[in-house]
């Protein structure tokens, strides 16, 4: 797919392509706001969600214009908010595979967001944020994080020549902490958890010039998270499954997917069918399963957070309101699992397949399986599980067998 010569070209920033941002919308109020400057949160404490004029969008672009281009997250441009081509900060953001899985004799698939720069999907949100960022002249970001998101703020925020101030939980795994010190960020290890890391940067706004970056407190990680839903829907040919499984903690990826369906439908590109959107939590952490089950529209805080799966620790999302809305209209639910379950589920899919998920694509399969069982879906559907970053950063069990080279090798033994 690449346009000429030896060198794929995957970065396909450089092409000028028209943009069709018309307003910002407060999520639960929906009042509009200008595009063009930057914001957080609405005036309500709320999250905001980026709208287009979407019926230029559709005379703008086709299927078949689509598909000849690059296989990279910017292919979806017209869908996306910058506005000039020479703001777009770019690591290589790859198209993610979407994997079979048939060890699990069903229609199950995984898809592969440990690709990604950064090794983790967090990349598609801070790759938007970054160069909306840039767009807007913003010189200092700053961000709590559990770690894959300050790893990816810390990497954009480099190639984009601002700087980055990162906050993370100090049990937070060292490999996280040392790729955001490379990657050229300030970062603390707070005694604390997400939501306790989130205060420290909301007190230092004014007095440290900070662009707050937390998850759904700008408006544009959702619309980087949104392209999950767009290539999904894509790469099955514009027929959606009939269930994805969300490893869910501040829940951009998921409020983003059914963001993207939506803007299809409105588009003309797909039908009114949806996939039963299932937000995955662990047991020690799992706000949104309560809220789910007790029938509110808000969650509560979680206390005393704590599970292997780091990357769905958050006690409190500031967009529960919507992925709880995007559960229900879709007819999902949400569902919590042990850490025995996820750490289960990953050595067992790496045993039997050959594919190393990271703890919180583990909760999703474990959250699979667990539903199967319980006759919540049935296996011959259609799932996508997300695999959100890459096995390997992440501790693993000790493993290798000390072998003496100046002994006789007794080879049967070996085997
Ligand atoms: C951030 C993260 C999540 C949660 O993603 P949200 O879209 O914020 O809910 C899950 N897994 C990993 C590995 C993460 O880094």
């Amino acid at each position: 797919m690449s346009q000429s010569g030896a060198v794929p070209n995957w970065t396909n920033v450089s092409e000028a392509r028209p943009t069709f941002v018309s307003h910002l919308e407060c999520g639960l109020t929906g009042e509009r706001l200008p595009a063009d400057v930057p914001h957080n949160l609405s005036p309500a404490g709320k999250p905001l969600l980026v709208r287009y004029d979407l019926a230029a969008l559709a005379d703008g672009i086709s299927k078949a214009q689509l598909a000849a281009r690059p296989p990279d997250l910017w292919r979806y441009r017209e869908f996306l908010p910058v506005r000039r081509s020479r703001n777009i900060v770019s690591l290589g953001e790859c198209l993610t595979p979407l994997i079979p899985v048939p060890e699990a004799g069903a229609d199950l698939w995984i898809k592969d967001e440990g690709r990604l720069p950064t090794g983790s999907f967090k990349a598609r949100g801070l790759c938007m944020a970054v160069s909306m960022a840039k767009e807007f002249g913003i010189a200092r970001m700053a961000m709590p994080t559990n770690g894959n998101a300050g790893a990816a703020l810390a990497a954009y925020c480099r190639a984009a020549g601002i700087e980055a101030f990162v906050f993370c939980p100090d049990d937070t795994p060292q490999t996280n902490i040392r790729e955001i010190a490379l990657q050229g960020a300030k970062v603390f290890c707070v005694n604390g958890l997400i939501n306790d890391c989130g205060k420290i940067v909301g007190d230092g706004i004014d007095s440290m010039g900070w662009f707050d970056t937390s998850t759904l407190k700008e408006p544009y990680r959702i619309e980087g998270k949104k392209t999950m839903g767009l290539e999904l829907a894509e790469q099955f040919g514009w027929e959606l499954p009939e269930a994805i499984f969300y490893p869910t903690g501040g829940g951009t990826g998921l409020i983003g997917m059914w963001k993207a369906f939506d803007e299809l439908e409105r588009i003309g590109w797909i039908g009114s069918r949806r996939p039963r959107m299932i937000a995955v939590q662990a047991d020690g952490c799992a706000p949104i399963v309560k809220a789910y089950e007790d029938g509110v529209e808000f969650a509560e805080l979680w206390p005393d957070a704590h599970t292997v799966a780091a990357g769905i620790r958050v006690p409190a999302a500031v967009g529960d309101f919507l992925i709880l809305r995007a559960i229900r209209d879709s007819g999902g639910f949400a569902i919590a699992v042990s850490d025995e379950a996820i750490l289960a589920a990953r050595d067992e899919m790496a045993a039997e397949t050959g594919f190393l998920l990271c703890p919180e694509g583990a909760a999703t399969y474990a959250a699979w399986r667990q539903s199967v069982r319980d006759g919540r879906i049935a296996a011959n559907d259609r799932a996508v599980l997300f695999n959100c970053a890459t096995g390997l950063k992440y501790p693993m069990p000790p493993a290798g067998t000390p072998l003496d080279r100046h002994l006789p090798i007794d080879y049967g033994s070996l085997a």
